[in-house]
């Protein structure tokens, strides 16, 4: 690996700004100076990226594709100059051409192609495939419009575009010779020829062109480097419209503006399905134009794809790119002319499925006027593919319908895409030990029972280079004194070593200072971006995440105004002060949780004006949740929300960003906060709550909510006070109905009233633990040693040996 010093970097910096921009530096503005940076090292990864793409096709490895609608990058200048090991010579190469380095890495728009988890798994996961040397590329659509900014007006959510090209496309490298042709609508005939031969015939189809914009990944400390391949939608009508006849101009145009339209924005519904029209031509767009761009590869590398399983794994980061199962088979049928059989056994062999989600409404079922219409030929094979696994269940379950029914592919008028997934893929994997399982005897228990061995678990983690090491510089410091250096880099276990300064007070003290800095830092950047001081001597409690019901922000207001309603009434309550901080999106059209973020709002307001609160009691709402925004924050939390309904988050990955930087957490045993459990024991996070299984038992038993509320005189009062209204003439009695009657929806769907004891009880735990500093800095320093399983190298790890089966770079 070469080493750039600061003054290479400085020459090739100012390179560019002459050669792409025209500009000396005195001339040129931080704006410039940032696209010159990222360029510059979007050039030494270029370089390596082809050296690896060389390496792997002349040693004919195998490679894994990992297809996501969705990668939440966030930033990438100091994420890549951190991998690459030139951050220090870059920030003295900037200063030293007169700019600020800090001011630099904040101008840089955070690449928002996804919407909360499971789009920041697959950016997390794409940094430790590199860094652990997988011949990996990710692939996804090129949105022009990532996830939407969140503005804050009169306490209500109001959402503008996110336009990040302008300084994103920095990092992206267009391939105009390896675009591809993605065909929509028209009709299929069928056609002999000569000799007697069956070929499918489409004519009359919509064209769209898919044009690669890639992005260079580095990986930490490794000359390997990968692709994220992003698929721009073009039109192919060329500019010169107006030789077109009439009927032609015109359906060029319509042409042209479909086309365009397929990635001009990110869907911005997270856990929740949309049968939009645009929405499937998204993913069609994506997965053809992605299996096209693998097959052509492959064909130029082997002449054959009778070997195409062999030489690839493709992964599908839930159900939304599955059409690449009847896209594969289409290529293998329709062009290689590969009988049924051949195709579905290399098909079947090639791509895995990982689930992320239980709830009903984020299950995608396609209307199947909607996909005939649009994929004509892809229609026709998804239908022979239900036909015959029908067959095949029906003989399995000797004609057992209640078997069978909730099994099918296609039925009542739709496609169920997780059937489709779980009937074609070869491995199955949930993401934490209690999801897996739910889904082996829950969600999948049928065709678990048929087929074992393609059901496994994959725990998520977290990049904890990213989420720890770059974000908390001055915790990095003390674990590298702790436990041998920059060692936990590549063998995040190595954080284990904290564990034997559990008692040292010199080591728990020095924990807490770095929290008491990190909190200064966040209070400062709060001040100066929205005015808001943040009382930095209280507990900052905190829940960050996408808003949503089953994550149950709610109940964490609830508890809240009955803090404030126990400070008003009694005068000798004992409490430890708090800080709440919540940011959280909601999807544009979920009016519900449009609604909790007003609540905040409002409940932040009263509280900011009661006297009684000061120094106390404050509540803040941080408007924009994103990834810059939360590596700001993690470093400075202090108590962890993880706070679901047991068995609804599929895993979770702030849970693990908050624990890596020494939050504990307060939760219920959900998702992988049940691992965070195992490792951490009873003393180390406070647990509260309903267990998956007494969920269950509960809802079947009848949950009569407004029991909890008759018999609870303090919670009574909470849900009263929604009614009132807290002081800004808006009552929340919507709110309120829904959680004693239910609106079309079973009274309080998610149990709040039913937890809201066992809640406040963890709370009062957490705030004694808390007045102990030494105790809170031991449980902090617990969580930050025990972390180390929940890295995303260890899940890259799981993926590469259970279902990938490809090597991984040893680390001595
Ligand atoms: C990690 C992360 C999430 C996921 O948070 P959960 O608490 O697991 O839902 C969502 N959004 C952003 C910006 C993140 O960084």
């Amino acid at each position: 690996m070469h080493n750039y010093t600061k003054k290479e970097l400085m020459t090739l910096i100012t390179g560019k700004l002459r050669r792409n921009f025209g500009r000396d530096v005195e001339e040129a503005t931080s704006l410039h100076m940032f696209k010159a940076c990222a360029m510059v090292l979007r050039d030494i990864i270029s370089e390596r990226q082809m050296k690896t793409e060389d390496k792997v096709v002349e040693k004919h490895q195998r490679q894994v594709h990992y297809l996501s609608l969705e990668f939440l990058m966030g930033r990438s200048l100091m994420k890549n100059a951190y991998n690459l090991g030139v951050l220090e010579p870059l920030k003295q190469a900037i200063e030293g051409l007169g700019f600020s380095a800090p001011d630099l890495f904040e101008a840089e728009p955070d690449a928002g192609l996804g919407n909360g988890g499971l789009g920041r798994l697959a950016a997390c996961y794409l940094d430790s495939m590199t860094t652990l040397e997988i011949p990996a590329t990710g692939y996804s659509i090129c949105y022009e419009l990532g996830i939407f900014k969140q503005k804050i007006v009169d306490g209500q959510q109001v959402e503008l575009p996110d336009n990040w090209l302008g300084l994103g496309d920095a990092w992206l490298i267009p391939k105009m010779d390896e675009v591809e042709e993605v065909r929509f609508g028209g009709k299929i005939e069928d056609e002999w020829d000569s000799l007697g031969n069956h070929r499918i015939k489409h004519t009359d189809y919509d064209v769209v062109l898919a044009v690669p914009k890639d992005m260079e990944i580095s990986g930490y400390h490794t000359d390997h480097a990968n692709l994220l391949r992003l698929w721009d939608a073009k039109s192919p009508t060329p500019v010169d419209m107006h030789l077109f006849s009439s009927g032609q101009y015109l359906k060029a145009v319509e042409q042209r503006a479909m086309a365009e339209s397929i990635s001009k924005v990110l869907y911005p519904e997270d856990n929740h399905y949309e049968g939009k029209s645009l929405r499937l031509k998204q993913q069609y767009f994506f997965v053809s134009a992605t299996i096209q761009s693998i097959v052509r590869k492959h064909r130029a590398e082997y002449g054959t794809l009778r070997n195409f399983h062999q030489k690839h794994a493709i992964q599908i980061n839930d159900t939304h790119p599955t059409l690449a199962i009847p896209e594969l088979m289409r290529i293998l049928l329709d062009e290689e002319g590969y009988g049924w059989d051949e195709a579905w056994y290399i098909v079947t062999h090639t791509i895995a499925y990982t689930n992320h989600t239980v709830l009903a409404e984020a299950l995608e079922r396609w209307p199947q006027q909607l996909i005939e219409s649009l994929l004509p030929r892809i229609w026709q094979i998804l239908v022979e593919i239900s036909n015959r696994y029908q067959q095949l269940l029906t003989d399995y379950f000797h004609g057992d319908l209640s078997k069978v029914a909730p099994m099918a592919i296609i039925w009542g008028g739709e496609v169920r895409m997780a059937n489709l997934c779980v009937c074609a893929c070869y491995k199955i994997n949930g993401v934490s030990a209690l999801h897996s399982d739910i889904l082996k005897k829950d969600v999948f228990k049928d065709a678990y029972q048929r087929t074992p061995d393609k059901f496994t678990n994959v725990t998520n983690g977290i990049d904890h280079r990213r989420w720890l090491s770059e974000c908390n510089p001055r915790l990095d410091e003390l674990i590298q004194d702790c436990c041998g250096g920059d060692k936990y880099q590549l063998q995040p276990d190595a954080l284990k070593g904290l564990e034997k300064y559990q008692n040292d007070a010199g080591v728990l003290s020095r924990l807490g200072e770095i929290k008491t800095a990190n909190k200064k830092a966040f209070a400062t950047w709060v001040a100066r971006e929205h005015g808001i001081f943040l009382n930095t001597d209280a507990m900052f409690d905190v829940q960050v995440k996408r808003l949503h019901e089953y994550k149950r922000q709610l109940l964490n207001v609830l508890h809240i105004i009955y803090l404030y309603q126990k400070m008003k009434n009694d005068v000798h309550f004992d409490f430890t002060p708090r800080t709440y901080l919540f940011g959280a999106k909601a999807a544009p059209g979920y009016a519900v949780a449009k609604r909790i973020i007003r609540l905040i709002n409002s409940v932040a307001d009263m509280i900011a004006k009661d006297p009684i609160c000061k120094d106390r009691l404050q509540v803040v709402f941080l408007e924009n949740y994103r990834v810059s925004l939360a590596e700001k924050l993690m470093p400075a939390s202090e108590l962890s929300e993880q706070i679901s309904t047991a068995g609804k988050e599929a895993s979770g990955t702030g849970n693990m960003k908050f624990m890596m930087n020494g939050a504990v957490t307060i939760g219920t045993l959900d998702g992988a906060n049940v691992e965070m459990h195992q490792v951490l024991g009873d003393e180390n996070i406070f647990l509260f709550g309903l267990k998956a299984h007494e969920v269950a038992e509960l809802k079947h038993s009848g949950y009569k909510s407004y029991e909890y509320y008759v018999h609870n005189p303090d919670l009574r009062a909470v849900v009263e006070q929604l009614n009132l209204g807290f002081g800004d003439g808006i009552n929340y009695d919507d709110l309120a109905r829904r959680l004693l009657f239910g609106d079309g929806c079973p009274a309080d769907e998610y149990l709040l009233l039913a937890d809201f004891e066992s809640y406040r009880d963890a709370h009062v735990r957490a705030g004694k633990a808390y007045r102990d500093p030494k105790l809170w800095n031991k449980m902090s320093l617990m969580n930050i040693a025990r972390s180390g399983i929940f890295a995303s190298d260890r899940s890259i790890r799981d993926y590469a040996k259970d279902i990938w089966k490809v090597p991984v770079r040893e680390i001595k």
